[in-house]
């Protein structure tokens, strides 16, 4: 079969490979209809997450179900299905608590309560590097779903691929970056980054009762998307000081919510690489700074942006003194999911609106360029396998 397999940093292509096969009873292999490239592939592309084999990338897939598992009951050949990027086993202690990406079972290898850059992670993610269990992706015609029964979900007739692609990761983690500040209704969020992820965190603050949603990115189009789609203000860093305009929106307080939806790849100037090196850092947690300096005293600080190393200068002393209550971490998608499929279903949010290009998988590489260095104005890409 084809699929976007990660060679080396920059180095994507399509190549051909073997196909995916059931290797443990509660599997099924899909043929993948639609996947989509997600920001969080650009941390392997750009080498912030280190891979040393080949891999098969893609943690956002939906298909058809080809072949079912000696132990699978409820999926049969034919079933159109999405799947949650983290892998869970659904039976351990972090899966009867909720806490799916901190499955024990789904990344013997490199799991462990440490937490560390290196060792001691999380749980597998689909194509995600040998560090999240080496698992091949979904950027392929095919692949391997594994505890199956727990984790994938049918797709009700009727609907389209491209309506409910984007429940696998980005409006679970848009939505997880809201949930986490717990809304009573009427409060001002203002959502760093204006990618795929801070797009689906403005939809889920409407729908959590939010009053003011404002975006912040440095790049206009994505601004406009963000208008046009959400009815969202907007600030672009280039052009305003975004914590003075956000506190004079606010009565001089600052939003009662920050999110970061960028992680330590945001947009860095020379001075701030210089740093970065000196202190050996990698990537930076500006954003994340911004967040607690743009919140008000007693607020909110949630982040779904990636960030993979340590930094000095944590400035511990401002959430002290502000009293910031800060939650973090990837999302728990089986957590939600089912709830987000009601809200498609009903027609109480669109999510396809943020895609711009639709294109064969034989092009990934192509769309990975445009995706990374934000050309052809591009937000989201989705492949077509
Ligand atoms: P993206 O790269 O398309 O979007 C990032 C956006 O941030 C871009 O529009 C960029 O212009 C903007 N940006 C850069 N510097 C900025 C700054 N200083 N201030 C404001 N905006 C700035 O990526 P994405 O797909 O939207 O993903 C965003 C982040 O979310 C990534 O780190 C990704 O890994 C992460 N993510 C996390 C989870 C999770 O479970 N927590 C899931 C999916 C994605
Ligand atoms: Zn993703
Ligand atoms: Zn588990």
């Amino acid at each position: 079969m084809k699929a976007a397999v990660f060679h080396k940093i920059g180095d994507i292509r399509v190549d051909t490979v073997d196909d995916p096969r059931i290797e443990m009873k509660g599997d099924v292999i899909l043929k993948v209809t639609s996947t989509a490239i997600c920001g969080s592939d650009l941390h392997i592309y750009d080498g912030f997450f280190p891979q040393l084999r080949n891999q098969i990338l893609g943690h956002e897939f939906m298909g058809v179900v080809e072949e079912v598992g000696p132990n699978v009951k409820d999926l049969k050949k034919g079933d159109r299905v999405v799947v949650p990027f983290p892998v869970a086993c659904g039976g351990c202690f972090f899966c009867n608590n909720d806490l799916h990406t901190h499955c024990e079972n789904s990344n013997p290898e490199f799991y462990g309560p440490e937490g560390n850059m290196l060792n001691g992670k999380g749980a597998g993610l689909y194509g995600y590097t040998d560090l999240y269990g080496g698992y091949a992706g979904g950027q392929a015609e095919y692949a391997r779903v594994q505890y199956s029964e727990f984790n994938v979900r049918k797709v009700p007739e009727g609907m389209t691929d491209e309506q409910v692609l984007f429940l696998t990761d980005i409006f679970p983690t848009g939505w997880a970056a809201i949930d986490w500040a717990n809304l009573k209704g009427g409060e001002t969020v203002a959502i760093f980054g204006s990618g795929p992820v801070g797009l689906m965190a403005q939809k889920a603050a409407w729908l959590q009762g939010a009053k003011r949603v404002i975006a912040i990115d440095p790049l206009d189009y994505r601004l406009d998307m963000a208008k046009k789609n959400n009815n969202v203000e907007t600030l672009n860093p280039h052009k305003v000081d975004v914590i003075e305009a956000i506190r004079e929106m606010t009565s001089g307080r600052g939003a009662d919510v920050c999110v970061d939806a960028v992680g330590t790849e945001a947009e860095r100037s020379t001075m701030d690489k210089v740093k970065a090196t000196l202190l050996m850092e990698k990537g930076t947690n500006k954003v994340m700074e911004m967040c607690f300096e743009a919140v008000r005293r007693g607020g909110t600080v949630t982040v779904v942006g990636v960030y993979g190393s340590p930094y000095n200068n944590f400035p511990v002393h401002r959430i002290f003194d502000k009293g910031l209550t800060i939650k973090m971490g990837q999302a728990m998608v089986q957590r939600y999911i089912d709830h987000l499929f009601d809200l498609v279903k009903n027609e109480k949010v669109v999510l396809n609106d943020i895609i711009t290009h639709e294109i064969p998988l034989i092009e990934a590489s192509h769309g990975y360029d445009i995706f990374k260095h934000k050309q052809d104005d591009c937000v989201k890409v989705v492949l077509k396998p």
